[in-house]
């Protein structure tokens, strides 16, 4: 059975064609179940009930199951969904004042290994399918239409990597920013990497207007070696002569996420370096107070390094921002929450 999720809008027009069917056939689909919400292919109305008997023979409409619905005091509301396969992801839900923004995951797991990060907690399992990932927003919506809201923005934040399951992370852009599909606009939807230069290089290429954040974390090799493994396949040279190729391509301006950590990347000597590093860049600076997980060594800078830090890229004219926090009462930091549920129940069998 094919998930009609999984398909661009390209894929599907040329998978009627083999289905004999007119170009048209697949706008009439996506109009179907992104726009009309509609699962039950015997209510398509316009399409022939020869070809609905066909779409039920061959097609399915996968949506996971909700296991976990957590609603946290600031508003932010996590999921634990759970696919037809076993396999449970989390999804989280920020309100903004300019919007609602998901946080979705690319993965199964992941395998990058983040020394401070609870995604890593648990290894990869698999990857998301495209359909997956646009189940997440669908869920979403679905929770949220009942008080007359939707889905926003879109963040390719949550546990996985997505440049290591790069081309189901680009369909599912593409089914996103559809405007026969969800209509969400390039310019609200970004990517989070921990950085790796190849599909970097690529995803500039891609023709899209969506936004690009790297984990970047620390200011040189020996720091960022300790705390991310991708960094000791990648030195950070090779990475920002990527970041350097995209900012020239797309003419778009990176956001380098940076988690303050206690006594491991918060010195006023990193904030030196840190600046010399992004000088060249377009890029912004976010910092993140780092959200302590339970199995791990590390502690949230101080508030008053959290603002001497700050005050040292201002000064240097690397205009920073501090991340707002979500959830802190929910287990809102990614893996947090499917690392919590999956130990419960191994503890439990
Ligand atoms: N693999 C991608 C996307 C998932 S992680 C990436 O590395 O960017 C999303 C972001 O959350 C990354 O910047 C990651 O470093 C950060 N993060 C992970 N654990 C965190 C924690 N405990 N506190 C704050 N940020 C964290």
């Amino acid at each position: 059975m094919l998930n009609l999720y999984d398909y661009t809008l390209d894929k599907l027009t040329l998978l009627m064609d083999e289905y004999h069917q007119k170009p048209f056939r697949a706008r009439q689909l996506f109009s179907w179940i992104y726009q009309k919400e509609m699962t039950d292919f015997d209510l398509m109305s316009d399409i022939s009930k020869e070809f609905r008997e066909i779409l039920k023979r061959d097609f399915t409409i996968i949506k996971p199951k909700i296991v976990v619905d957590e609603l946290s005091k600031d508003g932010t509301r996590k999921l634990l969904l759970e696919y037809p396969d076993g396999a449970k992801i989390e999804t989280a839900l920020m309100p903004y004042n300019y919007g609602d923004a998901i946080c979705i995951s690319s993965q199964v797991g992941c395998n990058m290994g983040c020394s401070f990060c609870a995604s890593g907690l648990l290894k990869k399992e698999r990857n998301l399918t495209s359909g997956e990932m646009v189940a997440q927003v669908i869920t979403m919506n679905e929770l949220l239409k009942k008080e007359e809201r939707h889905v926003s923005h879109v963040v390719v934040m949550g546990t996985g990597e997505p440049f290591d399951n790069y081309e189901n992370v680009m369909d599912f852009i593409r089914i996103i920013n559809s405007p026969f599909a969800l209509a969400i606009g390039a310019r609200h939807i970004s990517v989070s990497t921990c950085g790796i230069p190849n599909k970097i290089r690529r995803y500039a290429l891609e023709g899209l207007q969506t936004n690009l954040a790297i984990s970047l974390h620390a200011p040189n090799d020996i720091i960022r070696q300790q705390i991310m493994k991708i960094a000791r396949a990648y030195p950070l040279s090779e990475l920002m002569d990527a970041i350097k190729y995209y900012e020239k391509t797309t003419n778009r301006r990176v956001t380098y996420e940076y988690i303050m950590i206690k006594g491991v990347n918060d010195s006023l000597k990193c904030a030196e370096e840190l600046v010399k590093l992004v000088q060249g860049s377009l890029g912004f600076v976010n910092l993140i107070p780092y959200n302590k997980i339970k199995e791990m060594p590390y502690e949230r800078s101080d508030e008053k390094t959290i603002h001497v830090f700050y005050e040292y890229l201002l000064k240097h004219h690397v205009r920073p921002t501090v991340r707002k926090e979500f959830g802190k009462d929910i287990n809102a930091s990614c893996g947090q929450l499917r690392a919590k549920e999956i130990h419960k129940n191994e503890e439990e069998f």
